[in-house]
């Protein structure tokens, strides 16, 4: 069956191809880590992890490379402003390693509770100031590139295509321009390599050819996924804020340098909105993961959440919707706690299921087939069925929950086993309804009795 997916170049749903045959190349951008990322943030993790998902689920072998942005971040889109490291490292009194660690490790603890994978390689930027360099200097040679007393530039006006991503109207751009160019030659021109201000005041700087410095934030994203990935990728991800600027200038300075086409599928997520507006570090971030948790949110409550919108749309969150989604995700799980393996594909309902998520990843779709399965008392093959679904929806739907028993009902389960073994039937099932009063119901099998908690 084929896999449709939206390419942001094309602006249209296009059959997925990928060049070698079986295996597909994905690059992610991924976070500045200099912050706590916030639920927004993690809604484009998920949603790069539903892809891969999905073209394992169709049978590709995969490779993703994610990186982490640890240098170059300026607090403004225009080149200027603080590196976002720097000034983290200066609030916190710690050095600009220190800072990215901290926030790597939260970041990655987060992925786990989301039950996101981790890609095949994750890579810094700070890792990889030789490959930056090597491809400015390729840029230099091709001539896209001019000095000015700052740092090294892109030339934005000798690459023809450099709006096909964005369909900017770069003429408009022009003429509203009030913005002081300074010794940029053009407004959309970027920064390559930025000059250190005065030697040693920033942590983190690098000798060059052109002077002691660091790399412009765009730059890491081409360095290193051609050097993971290749010239020409098959996917690159990232989300919507990314298409006017960092994409496009990823685009400029990849197809400039190598003279191919940097990527062929461009698939973006949209935001994570509050009461209409994008959640953003900059306005206080909202929530982050562990926030919800002592909200009371088990982590994978707001997968499922991210799961029931498009990927393609902004999605309105707020603790309200949050918990509907917790009550539906609950009952899914406890209906499907109760499924017990036949050991057969009910072929029917996985070959909807398919048709949605190969659909441009319709997750609300592909969550409806599911809860036709869960919900059709006649089907068979429901266990198996699920647990592939599940392959790609990454909600643990058959993972049964370790219960944190109190040692009260623990005492009474005891008792009851005791007069379970006296026939003292009228004793068992006053302790069963006592048990029941705590929320928890007792399940008799022929392996012996079993606890689940009641909603
Ligand atoms: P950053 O760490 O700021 O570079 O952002 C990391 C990723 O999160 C980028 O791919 C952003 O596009 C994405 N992102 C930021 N804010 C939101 C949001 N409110 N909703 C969805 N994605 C977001
Ligand atoms: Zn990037």
């Amino acid at each position: 069956m084929v896999l449709k997916l939206y390419n942001t170049l094309s602006r249209k749903k296009e059959i997925f191809k990928p060049i070698k045959a079986g295996e597909v190349g994905i690059y992610s951008c991924g976070p500045t880590v200099y912050w706590k990322q916030h639920i927004g943030n993690l809604k484009a993790y998920l949603f790069s992890d539903l892809l891969r998902r999905t073209l394992e689920f169709n049978g590709y072998k995969t490779k993703q490379v994610i990186n982490i942005t640890d240098v170059g971040h300026l607090t403004s889109d225009a080149d200027e402003g603080e590196d976002k490291m720097e000034k983290a490292a200066a609030k916190e009194g710690k050095t600009a390693k220190e800072v990215a660690d901290f926030y790597l490790k939260l970041f990655l603890e987060d992925l786990e509770k989301l039950n996101i994978s981790e890609p095949d390689i994750w890579c810094r930027a700070t890792e990889h100031i030789k490959e930056q360099i090597a491809l400015i200097k390729k840029l230099e040679e091709k001539g896209f590139t001019y000095k000015t007393s700052d740092g090294i530039y892109f030339d934005t006006s000798k690459f023809k295509n450099y709006s096909k991503l964005a369909k900017l109207n770069i003429e408009g751009l022009e003429a509203g321009k009030r913005i002081d160019l300074k010794e940029k030659k053009n407004k959309t021109d970027f920064a390559l390599w930025k000059f250190s201000d005065k030697p040693g005041v920033r942590q983190q700087e690098w000798n060059s050819p052109w002077g002691l410095g660091f790399p412009g934030w765009h730059l890491e994203c081409s360095a290193m996924s051609m050097k993971y990935l290749g010239e020409t990728i098959d996917i690159h991800t990232g989300g919507i804020d990314h298409i006017p600027i960092h994409h496009t200038n990823e685009i400029a300075q990849s197809e400039c340098a190598t003279g191919k086409k940097f990527v062929n599928y461009w698939l973006h997520e949209n935001f994570l909105t509050f009461k209409g507006e994008k959640v953003s570090k900059s306005k206080g971030g909202l929530f982050t993961l562990k926030e919800l948790e002592e909200q009371g949110f088990d982590p994978l409550i707001y997968r499922y959440f991210i799961l029931t919108g498009s990927y393609r749309k902004a999605l309105d969150f707020s603790l309200d919707i949050l918990k509907t989604a917790q009550i539906s995700y609950q009952r899914l799980k406890n209906i499907v706690s109760d499924i017990e393996d036949d050991k057969t594909i009910n072929k029917k309902y996985l070959e909807e299921f398919r048709k949605e998520i190969n659909d441009d990843l319709n997750t609300p779709n592909a969550l409806q087939v599911l809860w036709g399965l869960v919900r059709d008392t006649k089907a068979k093959g429901k266990y198996q069925t699920i647990k592939e679904m599940d392959r790609v929806l990454g909600l643990k739907l058959l993972e049964k929950e370790k219960l944190d028993i109190p040692k009260e009902i623990k005492g009474l389960l005891k008792k009851r086993d005791e007069a379970r073994k006296n026939k003292d039937w009228a004793s068992s099932d006053k302790i069963r309804d006592e048990i029941r009063r705590l929320g928890f119901e007792i399940l008799d099998s022929a392996e012996g009795s079993k606890l689940k908690k009641l909603n």
